[in-house]
C-alpha cells in the first residue's frame, strides 16, 4: 500500500491550478454581484416527470428555436454543457497536443488557458493595448502553428467590445491556418456588435453562446457552438454521446419562446439603466481610479486601495469580484450590476467607507 496515486497523474495535471471560480471562492454575503450572473429571473417548470429514456444527441426543436432567434440554420448550431464546453471542444477537435498553438489575449477569461494547460496545449498569451484593444501585430506575427485564436467580446473582465475592424483583419489572416473563436457570452447587452453576420462569409469563424448570462440560467448549464456546417459536424464527432440532459433543453427552449425573449431584453434595458447609475455614483467616489467602459453586465474599477475595498464589501455582505492579484488588473474590482435595490446598497456602502475613512483622517 505505498501506491502514491499522485505521480500516476498527468503532469500538467499535477501543476493545474483549477479555475478560480466565484461558487469556488466563496463569500458570505446577501448581495452577490460576483459571477456575472443575471440577479433576476423568471421561473421555469419542467413539463415531463419520467426521466428513463436517453435524451436526443443534440435537442432539434431547441437548434430550431435558436436558430430562428439567431438567423442561421440549425446546422451551423451545436448545443453544449455552458459555453465553456465549447471552448474545450475546440481544442479537443483541432489542437494536436505538444504541437499546436492557442492564442489569448490577457486580461481575458481564464478558461482558455485552463482548458489548454489540461490538454497540454502550448498556449501564446498575446497581452491587450492599453485600451483593452487586440495588439493585431503581434497576433499576426505570432501565427506560426496557432490553430485556435479566442477573443473574448465583449471581453470579461474588462467590459470592453473588440474592435470590428481588428477581428476581421485576424480572421483573413488566419483564414488558411487556423480559426477564430468569438466568445459573446455577454452579447445579448450589445447586440449590435456581435460578429453573426460573418459567419456565412467566413469558414474560419466560430462564435460561442450561452444561456448563463443576459438569459439568466446560469444553473441550467446551456450554451452554443456556432460556426459552419463543417466545424459543427466535427464537433459533433467528440462530443460526450448524451451531452443535454432533457430538463436542461426543455427549459432552454421555453427560454427562447418569443415572450421569455421580450423578457430577457426587458431585464437587459433594466440593466443598463441600473449600470449607468452605478458608474454616475462611482464617479463620485474618491476611492475610485478608473472606471474602465463598459458594454456588458459587469463594471471593471480601479480603486486607490482595492484590497480595502474588497474586504469593506465583503465585511457588509457584498460578494464583487477581486481581480487585483490578475495579470495587468492591478487595484481592480469586478462589480456584476445586480438589481437597483443591490446596486444601491453596494454604492451606500462604498460612501459608507468614504466617510469612516475621512472622519478618521481628521481625527
Ligand atoms: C460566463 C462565461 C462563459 C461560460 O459560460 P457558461 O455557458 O456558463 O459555461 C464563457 N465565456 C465567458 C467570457 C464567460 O464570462
Amino acid at each position: 500500500m505505498n501506491l502514491n496515486i499522485y505521480n500516476l497523474v498527468r503532469k500538467n495535471i499535477q501543476q493545474l491550478i483549477p479555475y478560480q471560480s466565484a461558487r469556488r471562492i466563496g463569500g458570505k454575503g446577501s448581495i452577490w454581484l460576483n459571477a456575472n450572473e443575471s440577479t433576476e429571473s423568471n421561473s421555469f417548470l419542467l413539463k415531463e416527470s419520467y426521466f428513463n429514456r436517453y435524451p436526443e444527441v443534440q435537442p432539434q426543436s431547441l437548434i430550431l428555436r435558436y436558430a430562428n432567434y439567431i438567423n442561421l440554420s440549425p446546422g451551423n448550431i451545436l448545443v453544449t454543457r455552458g459555453a465553456d464546453e465549447g471552448i474545450e471542444l475546440l481544442m479537443r477537435a483541432f489542437c494536436e497536443p505538444g504541437q499546436d498553438s492557442i492564442i489569448y489575449c490577457s486580461p481575458t477569461y481564464d478558461m482558455y488557458k485552463i482548458n489548454a494547460n489540461i490538454l497540454g496545449i502550448e498556449c501564446r498569451n498575446i497581452k491587450m493595448l492599453n485600451n483593452w484593444q487586440l495588439d493585431v501585430e503581434k497576433i499576426c506575427d505570432q501565427s506560426f502553428g496557432v490553430k485556435l485564436i479566442y477573443i473574448c467580446s465583449p471581453n470579461n473582465p474588462t467590459g470592453n467590445i473588440i474592435r470590428s475592424v481588428d477581428i476581421e483583419q485576424i480572421i483573413q489572416v488566419f483564414s488558411d491556418t487556423g480559426i477564430v473563436v468569438i466568445d459573446e457570452a455577454y452579447i445579448e447587452f450589445c447586440e449590435k456588435y456581435s460578429v453573426l453576420h460573418w459567419i456565412k462569409k467566413y469558414s474560419n469563424l466560430v462564435i460561442l453562446r450561452t444561456l448563463s448570462k443576459a438569459f439568466a440560467l446560469a444553473a441550467l448549464r446551456c450554451g452554443f457552438v456556432i460556426a459552419n456546417e463543417v466545424i459543427i459536424d466535427v464537433l459533433s464527432k467528440i462530443i460526450a454521446p448524451y451531452p443535454i440532459p432533457k430538463p436542461v433543453s426543455d427549459i432552454a427552449y421555453e427560454a427562447l419562446s418569443q415572450d421569455s425573449i421580450k423578457a430577457m431584453k426587458k431585464r437587459v434595458q433594466d440593466l443598463i439603466y441600473n449600470r449607468t447609475w452605478v458608474i454616475k455614483e462611482l464617479n463620485k467616489n474618491t476611492y475610485v481610479e478608473k472606471i474602465f467602459t463598459t458594454e456588458s453586465n459587469y463594471i471593471l474599477v480601479r480603486f486607490i486601495n482595492a484590497e480595502k475595498i474588497f474586504n469593506w464589501l465583503s465585511k457588509h455582505g457584498v460578494i464583487v469580484r477581486n481581480q487585483n492579484k490578475k495579470m495587468f488588473l492591478k487595484q481592480c474590482i469586478r462589480i456584476t450590476v445586480g438589481t437597483f435595490i443591490e446596486c444601491s446598497t453596494l454604492i451606500n456602502i462604498l460612501n459608507l467607507f468614504n466617510k469612516y475613512h475621512e472622519r478618521r483622517n481628521t481625527c
